[in-house]
């Protein structure tokens, strides 16, 4: 037996892992065999990365656990057979949008597959929105190299397609005299991993910048490149500029397998017909060693890490200028979460969290009460914060590899496959880093069979249009007087008219459900979560898309809002509404 696999084979027995067994299988180990518990699951891959092999894939049973079935579209017909193109991108998340954008610059045909009905379902919808300054992760990793590169990459980015970007900085507030012994080793870090700006505050200088701030600190290093977006906007603007420059964005649409001929993909499954592609990108997020198995290339596995966030209405935005954690510095060592804390977001309402803990499901965004209680730590880190602040919570799922780092590399084995996997955090802040990698990698193996040069007309810019909550009074009253629907408000939260959901019904990627007009500019995103709005919402909806007002949907298949008519012969005032529902 080989010196690595002993060394792995050792340490299994050294924590008692009986009955788990391992091979080599190309560059990397695959660990089979039995455990009680998901945990031990988890224990056992850590035992065997970063031992030398490329990645761990764990195919270790637990014992009584069902197996965790992705969500797939109910549609199944034949409207994309026998579609061509130069490029196909699995998965439409901040990673694949902001692939498919990069791409869009060349005169070559792409097509984003993506199984739900909006983009920005998961993780990247389900994310704190911190465009982090990049020195929670070693200097050796592809994490920290892609972070520093994306958070320098946003100003612009976000310029160009019309999404709000703040640069608030964030602060690591030492809970100890002692804590604050650990400043040159951060500043060390920050120096290898080329964070932009940082520097110390005392604790007095703390408080001179946010007032409310614990009287617990003991001073804090400050990180002034962290920034905050919205993801699921970004997301969203991401795809609708690749559109305006060519990229079909196709929902609804899954992929189910690959029709593999000697190490090449010759057919994209999908449960709308087969497709082609001279190049595949796997940007399935949780989902992306399926994708990879389905390429005879699974050379890793991927576990969730779920992180819940609790939603502070906006009136707590003004108490809290900076993003700001307190992370147990000195126990911090081997933890794989940044530790999570207070986030301000660009509308001004604070994010606390995210929790990180190890979960076998990896599309389950359930919140319990655990981890609310978990929470409630960071809530005391400002004296202003109460628990009634909070309006509501998310959780969203992280795509880890055992080596705990993102793949972002051709593969070695199938000649028109590349991988941007492992995308967990800093995912989003590493987005326009990876997404430029990436579009070079895919480029470099399309030019052996085709001339890839820039199109002339590439447009970076998206076409927007105005949003009432950010125009002054006066800018205000000029829209309305040319698009009277600007002066009805419809979510009075959020100051959104129903001129805006007219326009967002008609942008470039269609919005088949209430949560997808949330995602795009937060209605009923406010203190009353819709309560107030989604019935006139709906009715818009069904004017606008011509449909009937039981078709519209929640978040897609099995989210009906409304079934049939409660009672039989009410009498509407208005004919229009039965019309809708009939
Ligand atoms: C709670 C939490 C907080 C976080 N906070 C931050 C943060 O502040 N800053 C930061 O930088 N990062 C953060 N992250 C990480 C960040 O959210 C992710 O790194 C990023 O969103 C990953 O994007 P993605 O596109 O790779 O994956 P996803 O967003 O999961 O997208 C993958 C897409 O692929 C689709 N798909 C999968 N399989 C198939 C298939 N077979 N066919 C078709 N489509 C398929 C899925 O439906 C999905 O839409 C956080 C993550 C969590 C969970």
């Amino acid at each position: 037996m080989n010196k690595l696999l002993e060394k792995v084979k050792a340490g299994l027995k050294k924590a008692k892992f009986d009955n788990v067994d391992l091979y080599e299988w190309r560059s990397s180990i695959v660990l089979t065999g039995r455990v009680n518990s998901w945990d031990e699951k988890i224990q056992a891959g850590y035992i065997a990365a970063n031992k030398g092999y490329k990645g761990v894939v764990n195919d270790i049973k637990v014992v009584g656990a069902k197996t965790d079935e992705m969500a797939k579209p109910d549609i199944y017909d034949n409207s994309l057979e026998g579609e061509q193109f130069d490029v196909v991108i699995i998965g439409g998340g901040i990673t694949g949008c902001s692939i498919a954008r990069e791409l869009s610059r060349y005169n070559i045909t792409i097509a984003l597959i993506e199984k739900e009905e909006d983009l920005a379902k998961h993780a990247s919808g389900r994310n704190d929105g911190m465009i982090h300054p990049g020195i929670a992760d070693k200097p050796s990793s592809k994490k920290a190299h892609y972070n520093i590169r994306g958070n320098r990459a946003y100003g612009k980015i976000c310029e160009e397609l019309g999404v709000d970007f703040q640069r608030p900085g964030s602060f690591i507030l030492f809970n100890s005299p002692i804590s604050e012994l650990l400043l040159p080793i951060l500043m060390v870090r920050a120096e290898q991993n080329g964070v932009d700006g940082y520097k110390f505050f005392t604790r007095r200088k703390v408080k001179e910048m946010i007032p409310y701030v614990t009287e617990k600190q003991f001073g804090g290093f400050f990180l002034p490149s962290a920034g905050v977006l919205s993801p699921y906007k970004l997301t969203v603007a991401m795809a609708e500029n690749a559109v305006q420059n060519g990229v079909k964005i196709l929902l609804n649409t899954v992929l189910l397998g690959f029709e593999m001929e000697k190490g090449h993909i010759a057919k994209i499954k999908t449960n709308r017909g087969n497709i082609t592609a001279g190049v595949v990108v796997n940007a399935a997020g949780i989902w992306a060693d399926t994708v990879a198995d389905y390429a005879t290339d699974r050379f890793f596995s991927l576990h969730g890490r779920k992180g819940v966030d609790a939603i502070l209405d906006k009136k707590t935005g003004k108490y809290q200028p900076a993003i700001m954690a307190m992370p147990d510095l000195l126990s911090f060592k081997g933890s794989h979460t940044k530790g999570g804390g207070l986030i301000t977001t660009p509308e001004g309402n604070l994010l606390i969290g995210p929790t990180a803990n190890e979960v076998p499901t990896r599309e389950d965004y359930s919140t319990e009460p655990n981890d609310i209680d978990e929470l409630m730590k960071h809530l005391e880190l400002n004296t202003k914060l109460k628990r009634t602040d909070i309006i509501t919570y998310f959780a969203g799922i992280r795509a880890c590899t055992y080596e705990e780092d993102f793949i972002i590399e051709p593969s070695s084995y199938v000649d028109n496959l590349v991988h941007a996997a492992g995308i967990q955090s800093p995912g989003l802040a590493s987005a326009p880093a990876i997404a430029h990698d990436i579009s070079k990698m895919v480029c470099t193996i399309l030019k052996k069979t085709k001339e890839v040069k820039n199109k002339e007309n590439f447009n970076p810019k998206r076409i927007t249009f105005p949003e009432l909550n950010k125009l002054s009074l006066e800018d205000r009253a000029k829209i309305i007087k040319e698009n009277p629907f600007y002066g009805r408000i419809v979510c009075r939260c959020e100051q959104i008219s129903e001129g805006e959901i007219k326009n967002t019904l008609h942008s470039p990627i269609p919005v088949l459900s209430l949560d997808g007009l949330k995602r795009r500019f937060r209605i009923g995103a406010g203190r009353c979560q819709g309560g107030f709005c989604t019935p006139r919402v709906m009715e818009i909806m069904s004017e606008e898309l011509n449909i009937k007002l039981t078709d519209i949907k929640k978040k897609g298949a099995g989210s009906e809002i409304l079934f049939n008519e409660t009672k039989e012969n009410v009498s509407y005032s208005d004919k229009k509404l039965k019309t809708m529902l009939e």
